[in-house]
């Protein structure tokens, strides 16, 4: 009943595409016609892959895997493209979990990416609105990066199978974002020359709405430093006097910057953890390391950050006796994206529309923002968004300036500086939940991603249509990119050439985690879905919750 109902509303979508089309442009050249024509078949063809979405999205969930461990998802995947007529490059740019999977031949090389890492500590079984972990302490998709492939790769099957048909040239390169959330891969991928032929990239990333922006995208770029201090160990009772506790460093370079904090520029961030704090107290700390995050809007402010904490680390030394080293473990550039793709994106979104949500998404979603104080309790989105930032984004550009006050990185930024990128996302997460945390987990492998999926997909396999038939977007990108975007600052890598993907990272949490996670993979040969797999109702709400969602509904009845 369900995917009768669903998919007649697609077929109501469709019909409303056309029928837009008609209305504007009654007259179409023949070119314009077959445009969109094979604009409408790639949308159905990604409908046809809903259910292959579906599958992808729900295995990567399930995979539950952190950054540079994302063994299973790289295995999946990569068999999954071969299968489909892709030839997979593996292992790029010194990355074990790095892939590249082409089809095609010729002019463009588009490319098409997604992250596939999650979130520590964020396990959650998906559409239930209150914690509840699958294993409890586990790494989960807190981010919801287990859709971007599904998007990816049925919005590229879709375009695939109508460049055959329609013998139309074009390369089609599926890559992943490994370790995003420590921006630890794709200043590599560039490094190593792996985007230099491409002629321009689309990204997709979770959100909760439709939506695509262009030129400074208001966000932080960043570089991830870990600080080594090593002193003398000591029996900490018996001879203190003898040691020089590399920990007492760690806590002095702390303060420090704690301090110096409140004389830093307003768009800074900047965090750590200490992940080394010795091993048990009666032994001086030999050994101790903090790691940082230094975030700010451009490339010499991130330096300038940098060096000031580079400089209290001496400081710390200098008073503890001890000795320091530091390593960068990521970067990333603050994002810009480009015009012309995100206009004729843009277009597209506006003809696929948002999700017809039920009213068990509505439900979930909901109860969700109740039960993590979201600023408004307003369910899904129903209003595709204007071109530009999201709505509920800090970094809101303001009458075309950006009014910026910081905020998050991610280093597709180190790809979009060095060709034409626009950063597609789509209405697979619930708005108002609070980011890198459990909660947004709980859409992710739900009816709520898997349609947010599919009308990413669509929206992407259009967009993909225009590019390979009208060679003006492509070139109108490089326009941008050159006489815009790269006129006043151009990319200087934040990492030099000596550095190295840091891929031990996260190896012993994965270690620790993955026999009680491996339990719980997907096996879409007996589940229709992950929901039916585990056994949740759809959706699971305390007794509290639907009282609350109750007293909401009849207030918004007043
Ligand atoms: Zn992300």
């Amino acid at each position: 009943m369900k995917k009768t109902l669903y998919t007649l509303l697609v077929l109501v979508g469709m019909c409303s595409i056309s029928g837009a089309q008609s209305k504007k442009s009654p007259k179409l050249t023949p070119e314009q016609a077959r445009l969109e024509k094979l604009k409408q078949e790639a949308a159905a063809g990604v409908e046809k892959r809903a259910q292959l979405g579906q599958q992808i999205n729900d295995m990567l969930f399930s995979f539950s895997e952190l950054g540079f461990q994302e063994v299973e998802s790289y295995r999946y995947l990569t068999e999954l493209l071969e299968k489909n007529g892709f030839t997979v490059e593996r292992g790029i740019a010194n990355m074990p979990t790095a892939w590249l999977a082409k089809w095609g031949s010729g002019k463009p090389i588009i490319a098409i990416g997604s992250d596939v890492d999650c979130i520590p500590k964020a396990s959650q079984k998906p559409g239930v609105a209150y914690q509840d972990p699958i294993v409890a302490g586990a790494p989960g998709h807190g981010e919801g990066h287990n859709s971007g492939q599904a998007l990816n790769i049925i919005s590229a099957l879709a375009v695939k199978e109508i460049m055959e048909r329609e013998k139309i040239p074009g390369t089609l390169v599926l890559w992943p974002g490994v370790a995003e959330e420590l921006v630890g891969a794709k200043a590599f991928y560039v490094r190593d020359g792996y985007f230099k032929d491409v002629d321009a990239c689309i990204f997709t990333h979770v959100g909760n709405n439709l939506g695509v922006s262009y030129g400074d995208a208001g966000n932080n770029g960043l570089v991830s430093v870990r600080f080594n201090f090593e002193g003398a160990a000591a029996h900490a009772a018996g001879a203190p006097w003898r040691g020089r506790s590399a920990l007492d460093a760690v806590e002095l370079m702390n303060i420090g910057w704690n301090f110096r904090r409140e004389h830093l520029e307003v768009t800074q961030r900047s965090h750590y953890v200490i992940p080394d704090g010795g091993d048990q107290p009666n032994v001086v700390p030999s050994k101790a390391a903090v790691w940082y995050y230094f975030r700010e809007r451009s490339y010499p402010k991130i330096k300038k950050l940098f060096d000031i904490g580079v400089k209290i680390a001496e400081g710390a030394a200098m008073m503890t006796d001890t000795k320091f080293t530091y390593e960068i473990l990521g970067s990333a550039w603050p994002g810009h994206f480009n015009k012309p793709i995100a206009e004729a994106m843009y277009q597209n979104i506006k003809k696929v529309g948002l999700p017809t949500w039920s009213e068990e998404d509505q439900m979930l979603a909901m109860a969700s923002q109740k039960e993590l104080q979201a600023p408004k309790i307003s369910g899904l989105a129903t209003k595709v968004d204007t071109i530009g930032l999201p709505a509920d984004s800090p970094t809101r550009m303001m009458g075309g300036q950006a009014m910026s006050i910081g905020g998050g990185s991610d280093d597709i930024a180190d790809i979009s500086w060095s060709l034409p990128t626009i950063v597609l996302r789509y209405p697979s997460n619930i708005p108002g939940l609070p980011g890198h945390h459990w909660s947004n987990a709980i859409s992710m492998a739900t009816p709520i991603a898997h349609k947010g999926v599919v009308y990413g997909a669509k929206a992407e396999a259009m967009t993909l249509i225009d590019m390979l038939l009208k060679p003006e977007i492509i070139k109108d990108a490089w326009d941008y990119y050159k006489n815009e975007q790269t006129k006043e600052m151009q990319y200087t890598p934040l990492i030099s050439p000596k550095e190295m993907p840091a891929v031990y990272l996260n190896r012993e949490i994965m270690n620790k985690f993955k026999p009680e996670l491996s339990k719980y993979y997907y096996d879409p040969t007996k589940y229709k879905t992950y929901l039916e797999q585990l056994g949740i109702k759809y959706p699971t709400l305390r007794d509290d919750q639907k009282e609350d969602l109750k007293k909401i509904k009849l207030e918004a009845g007043k």
